[in-house]
């Protein structure tokens, strides 16, 4: 496939055609942090910053409303109450521009929940089918950053329609999907010279030599439920831990919610929330019961479910796609790559030298 090429002050006309009947969601700067907004024509995207939330918001967002009701009471027999119940399914037409590919990569982890032969979210699904990820490949890569050790890489395509790589000027494209062919025919794309796909291949190759070698998670799954029951490895890993929970509010793969009703006189709304299991309140039971009371549990949930349980799910597809979100914005700085590796670096003590220690 041809590659594109678009130049930064054509980039400005593109997103304002593709707004005119969508909405766009871009990176953009919210008061000091750069965070994903809808589009408007004139503000400036900012498609060279690595945006602090994920891309996940397109089609998963924080809050959503999934249906509204309304209470009919007879005036004749107040006892008599008709509940009239309207489902709202989201069909507005979606771009997020600016994503990176591990946020993009980070869809394909919901899709298998959300989407599959055994679940379908009408909600997820119908936003899916109607948004579109245009991507930005890395130019450069952060110490936090370790996409090449789940699989991905500065210039992944998978999860996006369109993958933009910057050079001098603007931007080399390639159409990934159909409807990301259909979407640069909106733009004002020339053919991309040769000297420009060079360009592009060299930064790629550089932002790879910055992420240096890339760990092997092979065998973290068994290494992780070798430690499940090891309850003095989790409360090490977990001390510094506040139970904030924004590692898990800015993943890209984290997909728990919470769903609440709220009504204002007759009438009201269901809503999806985000939530987090790094809260004690995640998995509090009605007769007070908690099965997971300490923030060790709910680190071990966390890490067992990214790098153990979901893998076991699907094919060994760690649930994770080494974004750094979590390691960057954690404010104890806990380091998931920390934990797995404490795990993989543990040696399982042999049941016979147990019992003799025992004896
Ligand atoms: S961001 Fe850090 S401190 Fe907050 S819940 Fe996650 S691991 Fe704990
Ligand atoms: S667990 Fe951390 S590094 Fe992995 S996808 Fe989530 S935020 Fe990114």
């Amino acid at each position: 496939m041809s590659r594109q090429f678009i130049s930064h002050d054509k980039m400005t006309a593109w997103l304002d055609a593709l707004s005119r009947d969508r909405a766009v969601l871009v990176p953009m700067d919210d008061c000091g942090t750069v965070t994903f907004r809808p589009y408007v024509p004139g503000r400036k995207a900012l498609l060279d910053k690595m945006p602090v939330r994920a891309p996940k918001e397109g089609v998963f967002p924080q809050t959503e409303t999934l249906l509204r009701f309304k209470y009919d009471k007879d005036p004749e027999n107040l006892d008599r109450v008709k509940v009239q119940v309207r489902e709202v399914l989201p069909t507005q037409k979606a771009v997020v521009v600016g994503g990176r590919p591990c946020g993009a990569r980070g869809q394909l982890i919901l899709d298998r929940v959300y989407n599959c032969d055994t679940m379908r979210d009408p909600y997820y699904v119908s936003r899916r089918e109607n948004t579109l990820y245009v991507t930005v490949a890395c130019t450069s890569a952060e110490s936090t950053c370790f996409c090449h050790s789940v699989g991905s890489g500065p210039d992944d395509s998978e999860g996006s329609d369109v993958l933009l790589v910057p050079v001098e000027g603007g931007y080399v494209a390639e159409g990934v999907t159909e409807r990301g062919r259909e979407l640069l025919a909106e733009g004002d794309f020339e053919s991309a010279s040769q000297a420009r796909m060079d360009e592009a291949g060299a930064v790629i190759s550089r932002t790879r030599s910055q992420l240096g070698e890339a760990h092997d998670y092979s065998d973290a799954p068994r290494k992780l439920l070798e430690r499940f029951d090891d309850m003095d490895f989790w409360n090490e890993q977990a001390a510094i831990c506040i139970s904030c929970g924004a590692c898990t509010y800015l993943c890209p793969t984290c997909y728990c919610f919470n769903m609440t009703d709220e009504q204002s006189g007759l009438q009201g709304k269901r809503l999806r929330t985000w939530d987090t299991c790094m809260s004690f309140e995640f998995t509090l039971e009605g007769s007070g019961h908690n099965p997971r009371p300490t923030k060790a549990h709910r680190l071990r949930n966390r890490m067992g479910h990214k790098f153990a349980y979901y893998p076991e799910l699907h094919e060994g597809l760690i649930a994770c796609c080494g974004c750094g979100r979590c390691i960057k914005s954690c404010p104890v700085s806990l380091d998931i790559r920390a934990v797995v590796q404490a795990a993989q670096n543990h040696n399982a003590v042999p049941e016979e030298a147990e019992e003799k220690a025992d004896a």
